[in-house]
C-alpha cells in the first residue's frame, strides 16, 4: 500500500506509481455480463471484437487495449489508455446511481431500465497513473495496466420481491450462480457495510439496501 506522501508526489510529478492499488469501478449487468458504460474516445477505430472487449468484462482479470495505438501497452503516459478506477467506494456508487437516474450512458448503447447495477472492488496492476479527476466527480482517479476483480456488489434489482413467482425467483438464483461461476469472486446483493451513499441530491441509495 502506498503512503499519502507517495500519492501526493505522483499527483504532482505525473510519474506512475509502481505498486498495485485497490480501487472501485461500476458496470451494468447485461445478459449476465459486466458491461462498462464508458466508451473509448476513439471507439470507431476499433474492430468489433476489440470494441466488445472494451465494454464487456469477460472474466475476473481484465487487460485494457489502447483505442488509439495498437503498439501501446496501456497505460502510456500521453495517452488515455488503461483501466480507470476511483479509490473511494461511495464515489463509484454515487456515479452509478447518477448515470442511471440521468440516463447518462457514455457508451451510447442504452441502459436497460431494469438491469441491475454492479459495483466492484478490484486490485489494479502497476504502472498506475494518478491524476485529479477531469470531471470533478472524484478526488483523484487512477489509470492502470490491468485489473482483477476481488468482490462484486449487485443492486437490489437482482433480488426478486417476496411475492415474485417461483420461476422469477429461480431465474434470479440462476443468474447469481452464473455470475459466481463466471467471475469467481464473492457476490453480495446490496452495498458494503459502512459505505455511506448519500451525497447531494443524487444517488438516493434506493437500489442498494445495506
Ligand atoms: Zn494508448
Amino acid at each position: 500500500m502506498i503512503s499519502a506522501e507517495e500519492l501526493d508526489a505522483a499527483l504532482k510529478t505525473g510519474d506512475p506509481i509502481q505498486t498495485a492499488m485497490t480501487g472501485w469501478r461500476w458496470w451494468e449487468l447485461s445478459d449476465g455480463w459486466l458491461r462498462s458504460p464508458f466508451q473509448h474516445p476513439h471507439a470507431e477505430r476499433l474492430s468489433s471484437a476489440a470494441l466488445e472487449r472494451s465494454f464487456i468484462w469477460p472474466r475476473r482479470e481484465f487487460r485494457p487495449i489502447c483505442p488509439r495505438n495498437g503498439e501501446h501497452v496501456p497505460p502510456v503516459a500521453d495517452c488515455t489508455c488503461g483501466v480507470y478506477f476511483s479509490p473511494r467506494p461511495y464515489d463509484i456508487f454515487w456515479a452509478a446511481e447518477k448515470a442511471r437516474e440521468l440516463d447518462m450512458d457514455y457508451a451510447g448503447q442504452g441502459f436497460r431500465p431494469d438491469s441491475p447495477l454492479v459495483v466492484g472492488l478490484l486490485e489494479f496492476k502497476p504502472p498506475i497513473y494518478v491524476y485529479l479527476d477531469r470531471f470533478n466527480q472524484f478526488g483523484w482517479e487512477g489509470r492502470a495496466a490491468g485489473a482483477t476483480i476481488k468482490r462484486l456488489f449487485i443492486s437490489d434489482a437482482i433480488l426478486p420481491p417476496a411475492h415474485a413467482r417461483p420461476e422469477d425467483k429461480w431465474r434470479a438464483q440462476s443468474l447469481l450462480g452464473l455470475l459466481k461461476t463466471r467471475y469467481r469472486v464473492p457476490i453480495t446483493a446490496g452495498r458494503p457495510e459502512g459505505v455511506e451513499l448519500f451525497r447531494g441530491t443524487m444517488g438516493s441509495g434506493k437500489r442498494w439496501a445495506p
